[in-house]
């Protein structure tokens, strides 16, 4: 039977491994074939005088990256990957992989990301690729659990939708039968129509989408969400349910991925708690002594300033109250001082890692907003109509997997933590 390549170890006796051909090296009267699964590399020797005929012209026809079926006894080396090697008895070519390759497997080569994406399935054969998404896998799991454990109900909400969430260019349309349509770029709307609902706690993990037309390393059009609302909560309350969950991402990543974090040559470590909690207005203020540019109260903060403040405030950093007029519509104002909002983003040095709030729960408040934002409230019927029937205190946040995943494992481009990029100029494969 079939066992993964990193359960063979030098005590092993005999094993049988199915697998990809890593690499080839034939020096006449003994042959060494890498052959690699996604579990590891093993290195499988051919003593010409000792193997069967069968064994040698198998090995001598198959080509790189093709998978073959090998059994034999296993002997400890010294000198082989992971201190072991295999003794062919039998050697079967189960697909034969063309020559040349699109995309060198074994890392040779250099190649460009457009051209690694273009051979993404090939690209991912690679150690370091498939390393990434296992801990993506990882980091999505681990915040799955932690929320379930908290209570949250995991909902899924349109992804074709009628209305745009926050108005904006920011907007796919669709052909919908003969009705005007897009892709949704969040499932904000929808997760507070769940709070009137009664659900409390929700989260959505899903796609989002976004036609913006510049090409970063930050930004995708087709990104994961992780999302989530949660009723009788302020933003302080899902703060530190942010902390949490990026904490809990962390160690899990440190537990259970030593091995692809070797591969990737990365130590994220765990970050401290509470992470450090700044208003706007300090932001504004630090980011100005530190740039050359003077930032007046109300401009966004831009590359240069978070790139400023990151320097001062490390990892992981919150700043919340933020003027009312740079945040949504659904971003709750303070009572006494309604040109501030309770909203947060969650920064890294590198980017925006989240953006949340408490958000408004009185109607008239809401249709207020929308028409100030020179939105129409009739366009978002369905939406408000909910804040009429008892809707309760909420607030909540969305973070992007992608920009997670990147930050932690300090990837170059965004496209890195994903498998299958759309971006201005992706859209296949
Ligand atoms: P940015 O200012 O960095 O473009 P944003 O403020 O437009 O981000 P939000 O609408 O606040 O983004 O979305 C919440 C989170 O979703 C962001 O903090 C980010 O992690 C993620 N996100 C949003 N847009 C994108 C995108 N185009 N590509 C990747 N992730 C995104
Ligand atoms: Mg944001």
């Amino acid at each position: 039977m079939r066992i993964p390549i990193a359960d063979i170890t030098p005590e092993t006796e005999a094993a049988e491994i199915i697998g990809w051909v890593h690499e080839i090296r034939d020096l006449g009267g003994l042959a060494f074939y890498l052959i690699r699964d996604r579990s590891g590399i093993i290195q499988a020797t051919i003593v010409k005088k000792k193997a069967t005929d069968d064994v040698i012209e198998a090995a001598k026809s198959v080509s790189r990256e093709s998978v073959v079926r090998i059994t034999g006894p296993v002997r400890a080396v010294e000198k082989a990957p992971g201190g072991r090697e295999l003794i062919p008895e039998t050697f079967e070519v189960i697909a034969r992989a063309e020559t040349p390759l699109p995309l060198d497997v074994a890392e040779k080569v250099p190649a460009e990301l457009d051209t690694r994406l273009d051979a993404r399935f090939l690209d991912a054969r690679r150690p370091r690729i498939s390393a990434i998404f296992q801990i993506r896998s990882t980091v999505t799991h681990a915040i799955a659990d932690l929320l379930a454990r908290e209570g949250f109900i995991t909902i899924q909400t349109p992804k074709v939708v009628a209305a745009a969430t926050e108005g904006g260019t920011e907007l796919f349309p669709i052909a919908y039968f003969e009705k005007e349509a897009f892709l949704n770029q969040s499932p904000q709307l929808y997760k507070q129509m769940m709070m009137a609902a009664g659900f409390e706690k929700v989260v959505e993990i899903g796609p989002i989408f976004r036609a913006e037309e510049h090409n970063t390393v930050r930004h995708l059009n087709e990104a994961t969400s992780i999302d989530v609302e949660v009723s009788f909560a302020d933003h302080h309350d899902v703060m530190n349910l942010l902390e949490r969950v990026i904490v809990t991402a962390y160690e899990a990543v440190n537990d259970r991925c030593a091995s692809q974090l070797e591969v990737l040559g990365v130590a994220p470590g765990v970050p401290e708690t509470p992470f450090p909690r700044i208003t706007y207005e300090e932001a504004i203020g630090i980011a100005s002594a530190k740039i050359e540019e003077d930032l007046a109260y109300g401009d966004d903060l831009g590359t240069a300033a978070e790139k400023a403040l990151g320097e001062e405030m490390g990892e992981h950093y919150f700043v919340v109250d933020w003027p009312t007029e740079i945040k949504p519509y659904y971003a709750l104002p303070y009572e006494d001082r309604p040109e501030v909002c309770r909203a947060f983003d969650l920064m890294h040095p590198r980017m925006e890692l989240s953006s949340g709030a408490q958000r408004v729960h009185r109607h008239d408040l809401l249709v207020e907003q929308i028409r100030a934002k020179g939105l129409s409230p009739e366009s978002f019927e369905f939406y408000l109509q909910p804040f009429l029937y008892g809707m309760p205190p909420h607030a909540g946040w969305g973070l992007g997997a992608e920009r997670l995943v990147m930050t932690m494992l300090d990837l170059p481009n965004i496209r890195e933590a994903v498998l299958f990029p759309r971006d201005r100029h992706r859209l296949t494969p």
